[in-house]
């Protein structure tokens, strides 16, 4: 395995890149920030038409990591890493061998886990060439349902900002997405009364959340002007930016997607539209919550509990962020760098 440093211009502390002949393997890791404890964040598989747009989003992924692990006070650091697809899949085991390996190489400074495009099973396979490796079957398992959960919490504690009440029965939710995670974040809503309207573009998971909550089903480029209350962006990150803001009827974003804002600005813009944003990552820590029983020997109940305190937590930001005058992804902000500045 050949691999290389790449010198980058933003203040990551360490990007690697491996090339493997043998299994064909092309991947990157890149280390935001140990300053709370080894870098933690998960393996995305897929496909970029360049090795520079990979490591665009390996870099913003990353230092994402640092700040979703150091906002709830967790000692651990942020780091992520990318298996480049190349549209085989006839030596994935190889592939993900090939990245156990690489993994291996840094002696725990990264620990993996799963991410779009790789699953608790792939993690076993990983498993068999390094143990820095979270998430995995035999471990804390899919983290999904236990994102969704916080995503869960995080709307109510939007909902209690808003309108005084975290009821959320007969209000109107539009989900984005329903894969792992809306459609487990589909059954909370529906549990709690809410009306949801969804889009997919999968047709076999939108069906199914049509079939098992009474969902009402659009088109996928309809879903922003969606008639709810709420809309929660569990697929693709970016989904909010200069072209969907104006689109939007909703009075609060919160979901699960990473990166939702295309740009730091559009969280003005929504601000502006007076429409609450539930950041991002602050809204999707439950499944890193919920491995932290494999990464720091947590007993599955404190666990339950952090991903349900994801709602004092949003609470205290969106009331920062009214006190200070700033957005609120700016105060989530503020509070991860404050706590990253205090450890070092
Ligand atoms: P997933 O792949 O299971 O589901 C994503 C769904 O979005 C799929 O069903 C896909 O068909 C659909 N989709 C893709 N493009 C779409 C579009 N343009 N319009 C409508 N639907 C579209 O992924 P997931 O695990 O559910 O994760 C969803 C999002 O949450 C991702 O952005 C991920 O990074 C983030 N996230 C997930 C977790 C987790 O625990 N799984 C944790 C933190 C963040």
């Amino acid at each position: 395995m050949e691999i290389t440093e790449k010198i980058t211009n933003t203040d990551h502390e360490q990007v690697l890149i491996a090339r493997d002949a043998a299994s064909g393997y092309h991947g990157i890791i890149a280390i935001h920030s140990t300053a709370l404890g080894p870098a933690v964040g998960g393996t995305r598989f897929w496909h970029y038409d360049t090795e520079e747009e990979a490591l665009t989003d390996a870099l913003r992924l990353s230092q994402g990591m640092t700040y979703k692990n150091a906002l709830p006070g967790l000692p651990l650091g942020g780091g992520k890493s990318i298996i480049i697809s190349n549209g085989k899949t006839a030596n994935r085991e190889a592939l993900l061998r090939a990245h156990g390996r690489f993994v291996d190489t840094l002696k725990g400074r990264y620990i993996t886990a799963e991410d779009v495009g790789t699953s608790p099973a792939d993690m076993e396979i990983v498993r068999l060439e390094t143990r820095y490796v979270a998430g995995l079957l035999s471990g804390s398992g899919d983290p999904s349902p236990f994102t969704a959960r916080g995503v869960f919490r995080a709307i109510q504690a939007s909902s209690k900002f808003r309108w005084n009440s975290d009821d959320l029965s007969g209000v109107t939710v539009a989900i984005q997405g329903c894969g792992h995670v809306g459609y487990n974040l589909a059954k909370f809503l529906h549990e709690s009364g809410a009306k949801l309207i969804v889009t997919d573009v999968d047709r076999d998971s939108v069906e199914r959340v049509v079939d098992e909550f009474g969902a009402k089903e659009v088109e996928p480029g309809e879903i922003f002007s969606a008639a709810a209350e709420i809309f929660a962006p569990c697929a693709l990150g970016g989904v909010i930016n200069d072209a969907t803001i104006p689109e939007l009827e909703v009075q609060i974003v919160a979901g699960a997607a990473n990166n939702q804002l295309a740009e730091e600005r559009h969280g003005a813009m929504l601000r502006e539209r007076n429409i609450l944003y539930a950041p991002d990552y602050v809204a999707n820590a439950g499944g890193v919550l919920n491995g932290c029983i494999e990464l720091l020997g947590w007993e599955a109940e404190h666990a339950l509990r952090k991903v349900d305190g994801i709602y004092d937590t949003m609470l205290s930001i969106f009331e920062s962020a009214h006190a200070q005058g700033i957005t609120t992804n700016e105060a989530a902000d503020r509070l991860a760098e404050d706590r990253l500045r205090r450890a070092v």
